[in-house]
């Protein structure tokens, strides 16, 4: 195990770690920063204006597919919702099917499929990964760090929710690295809020803590325990739809009410709708230290004051107090055993916020820093605790290189990434491609790159003796255990029928620093490449599974088609057969869109139809 540190420009080893500068990065939903440590404190950077430390987290495509990200991106939002994306840390590491369940609501389009594919975001005729979308986000922090201290930034430690599972910190970290840069350690939010607040900062420190983030679309709630520097989530609770534009929307509601407006009238004018809002938002900032607000929104004066404000937003209050409930029974603790509660988030700036949480804590809270760049500025601390400036806190050791097997396609699935601390274990499921698939390959590699060939390989085993089983039946479970010395057992088991089998190999062994260092360089390198390649094959490996359904639907369903139907689909299916054999993602995906669109409602009228079936060969 080591620790390597490496010039991602000229690819030199550095022997002294010390003066790389490791930004903190909190990628959020609404609004992204960067910071970092400068002589000691924790610093947000702010843009060319001096002022503002946060790039809204909007990416906006122009005509020729100019990109812009940020305040110039959040311009377009009305005018031009379909080339301008936001929220995009909502689909990190989400699949079709996923989405569907959430039953969210965007502006621009995502493929409306039923499936455990990955989202696509589709701009006039391209389609983005939430990957590639929050690389351009990266890129812009990074530029904007670049340029306030006139020299490369490569590494960074970005942030997540404490929730976000195995896939979204994944495409974190791969977004890092399109944009990039070597992502040192994905760290939980509400830990980098701590951090920011010293807490956790000593190896002597045990502590219980609750962390409420309030922004403006999501609410959270964490409870942590920290011990000997260690950071365990015992709980999270929240709601992905609660925030401060819901106090706005409150406020809103409440004027139309007061001044006799029709609702309607804001949603099919909205530049009327868009002058309410604005007011609203200043309605409640001026709340937050004023007790009486008077503006104008569409040419009407509108005026409210702090105790009907306090009334309008106590239900969404009440919602939050409700979660910071279950969050403690989750974690099987009471009020009393909190040490301290942490703010997070702009919505907290609400002083009704801030009373309902303390009283429902019994404590003051903990709200001296900035809410909105807290995120960031523990995210700094942690990235200055990993370049070994804080000599008061032990160095974990490090996985020094991703570990993981071969997918369809020839594809590396990382399955431990690359500074883990160890000993670790990790583990994911598969299934078969091929029906009656008796015998699964696992081959084992090592590497950053996103094709195999490319990786160095460690090993590999065959599991066999699979029962026979339609494909996509077998539950495969592939388990990574690493030891403190590198030792890397792999198992694979099927799960329905308990077959088994393991390896070991030795993940450190015969690779020197400098292979590691290269290696790293080159997949920085090559990202946007791999990235590339790794889009067309996931393109095509879902392009062959849609063929194939659609063959098994026109086998099943002849009788219900008409001819006109049965001809089309054939016609569609033939298309996407002849993109998957060329190298354009985008005719691949188009192709696949046609055809699902065309089919969807076909295979919900043939459900229909041997639904009824069903039902009238039943005896009652
Ligand atoms: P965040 O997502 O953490 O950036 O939070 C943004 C939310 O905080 C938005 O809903 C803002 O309107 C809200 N916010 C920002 N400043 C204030 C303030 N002074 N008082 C009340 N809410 C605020």
């Amino acid at each position: 195990m080591a620790k390597i540190s490496i010039n991602l420009s000229d690819g030199t080893v550095k022997q002294e770690e010390k003066k790389d500068i490791i930004v903190g990065i909190d990628l959020g939903t609404t609004n992204s920063l960067v910071a970092y440590m400068e002589a000691g404190n924790a610093v947000a950077v702010s843009g060319q204006d001096g002022k503002n430390t946060l790039v809204p987290s909007v990416v906006h495509f122009s005509e020729g597919d100019t990109v812009l990200v940020g305040d110039a991106a959040k311009a377009f939002l009305l005018k031009q919702p379909q080339n301008t994306i936001y929220s995009v840390k909502r689909l990190m590491g989400k699949s079709y099917q996923d989405i569907a369940k959430a039953g969210q609501y965007l502006g621009y389009e995502i493929i409306d499929e039923d499936t455990e594919s990955l989202v696509k975001i589709r701009v006039r005729d391209k389609f983005y990964s939430p990957v590639e979308l929050s690389a351009k986000i990266l890129a812009e922090l990074k530029n904007r760090i670049e340029n306030t201290l006139d020299q490369p930034i490569s590494k960074a430690v970005i942030t997540v929710p404490a929730y976000f599972n195995d896939a979204q910190r994944q495409a974190t970290r791969d977004a890092g690295k399109l944009a990039g840069l070597d992502v040192l350690r994905i760290v939980n939010e509400p830990t980098a809020a701590s951090l920011a607040y010293g807490i956790g900062l000593s190896q002597d420190e045990s502590k219980t803590i609750a962390v409420y983030d309030l922004g403006g679309g999501t609410f959270d709630i964490s409870v942590l325990q920290i011990q000997g520097g260690i950071f365990e989530v015992l709980s999270t609770n929240g709601d992905t739809l609660l925030g401060g534009d819901d106090f706005d929307r409150a406020i809103i509601d409440y004027w139309l009410e007061e001044y006799n407006i029709e609702k309607n009238i804001l949603t099919d004018n909205k530049e009327l709708g868009q002058s309410f809002r604005i007011a609203a938002e200043e309605a409640k900032k001026t709340l937050s230290t004023q007790d009486q607000y008077t503006g104008t929104a569409g040419g009407q004066t509108v005026n409210l004051n702090k105790a009907q404000f306090e009334s309008l937003v106590k239900p969404l209050i009440d919602k939050t107090l409700v979660s910071c409930k279950n969050a403690l029974s989750d974690a099987q603790l009471t009020v009393d055993k909190i040490d301290s509660v942490i703010m997070v988030g702009g919505s907290t700036r609400v002083p009704a916020v801030k009373k309902a949480v303390s009283a429902y804590f019994q404590q003051e809270v903990n709200d001296k820093l900035n809410p909105d760049e807290v995120v960031a500025l523990g995210a700094a601390i942690q990235a200055d605790i990993l370049a070994g400036n804080n000599k008061d806190l032990l160095l974990i050791d490090i996985t020094p290189l991703s570990l993981g097997i071969e997918t369809m396609g020839g594809l590396m699935d990382t399955i431990i990434p690359r500074n883990t601390k160890v000993p670790a274990k990790a583990g994911r499921q598969y299934t078969t491609s091929v029906d009656g698939q008796k015998n699964l390959q696992v081959s084992v590699y090592q590497g950053e790159r996103d094709l195999v060939a490319d990786n160095r390989k460690l090993g590999e085993f065959i599991l066999r003796g699979i029962p026979p089983m339609p494909a996509g039946i077998p539950k495969i479970d592939i388990q990574f255990i690493l030891d403190a010395d590198g030792i890397l057992t792999v198992k694979a088991s099927e799960l329905r029928s308990g077959v088994e089998q393991s390896i070991q190999v030795k993940s450190a062994y015969g690779i020197s620093e400098e292979d590691m260092a290269r290696m790293l360089l080159d997949s920085i390198q090559n990202a946007e490449a791999d990235m590339k390649v790794r889009a067309l094959l996931e393109a095509r490996n879902e392009a062959n599974n849609i063929i194939l359904s659609a063959d098994k639907f026109l086998q099943q369903n002849a009788t219900i088609l008409n001819e006109e139907e049965t001809t089309r689909t054939i016609e569609l299916t033939n298309a996407l057969r002849e993109a998957v054999k060329g190298e354009d993602k985008d005719r691949i995906n188009l192709a696949m869109e046609e055809l699902n669109k065309y089919t969807t409602p076909l295979a919900h009228r043939a459900m229909d139809v041997n639904i009824g079936e069903a039902i009238k060969g039943k005896k009652l």
